[in-house]
């Protein structure tokens, strides 16, 4: 088992990381009303810095926003 949590890589350079919650970077921007127990963090791979963390409710939600504008013509 893989300690590094990466649950998928972009070509744009972020990696994206599930982590929990007390290790999030910026608690005072999480967006989380549900007390979710795990963070999902976009991590640069220039520069390795947590660029972008929402919790895995919202990280859902958006994953599926961003697939219904992919499928908008
Ligand atoms: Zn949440």
């Amino acid at each position: 088992m893989s300690n590094l949590g990466s649950v998928g890589g972009f070509q744009s350079g972020f990696f994206a990381k599930k982590i929990k919650r007390e290790e999030c970077q910026y608690p005072q921007f999480l967006i989380c009303q549900h007390n979710c127990k795990h963070v999902i963090q976009l991590i640069s791979n220039v520069s390795g810095e947590p660029e972008f963390e929402l919790c895995e409710i919202e990280a859902e939600k958006m994953a599926k926003v961003l697939l219904q504008a992919i499928d908008k013509k």
